[in-house]
């Protein structure tokens, strides 16, 4: 039996009009990719595919948690994931003339049976952390990073 992902979408007799898929993705998922961000997370997502007569309309929402370390202490940082974002799928032919050079439309070959989706959770789930990764302060500007690990690393900077 041919192995098919768990994030696979099967166009294949795919009827026009919406459809609706749900999964959770957690650690396990981002730890398949080396260069994951991410080392712990529970995202709910949500994809409505809407199939028109020549092209699909995909509408992801991600709502959860991802677990990072903090660019400032290394320690585990909790993120809050919340991200909306659009891909469209055209069929085309081969030789990739007239294709949109847009990251949100992609183009599969006439035919094609299967849609892998899971490269493009991976990507929405890291786009949407923030590019300075840090934990918070408090009201008193005292920030909530691992003290004893801020001294080292200070005592390391000094030392070089
Ligand atoms: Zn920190």
């Amino acid at each position: 039996m041919e192995k098919q992902g768990l994030y696979t979408i099967l166009l294949k007799g795919l009827s026009l009009g919406s459809h609706v898929l749900d999964w959770t993705i957690d650690g396990g998922f981002f730890a398949m990719y080396e260069r994951s961000e991410i080392n712990d997370a529970s995202i709910d997502v949500q994809l409505t595919l809407m199939k028109h007569s020549r092209f699909l309309e995909l509408h992801f929402v991600l709502a959860g948690w991802a677990e990072v370390n903090c660019d400032r202490c290394l320690d585990p940082l909790k993120l809050e994931i919340a991200s909306d974002a659009r891909l469209f799928v055209n069929f085309g032919g081969h030789d990739g003339e007239d294709e949109p050079d847009e990251d949100d439309v992609i183009v599969l070959p006439y035919g094609e049976e299967r849609l892998d989706v899971a490269q493009y959770l991976y990507e929405y789930a890291h786009l949407s952390l923030p590019i300075r990764k840090v934990h918070p302060e408090d009201a008193n500007g005292q920030s909530a990073c691992n003290a004893v690990m801020i001294n080292k690393l200070n005592q390391y900077l000094v030392k070089n």
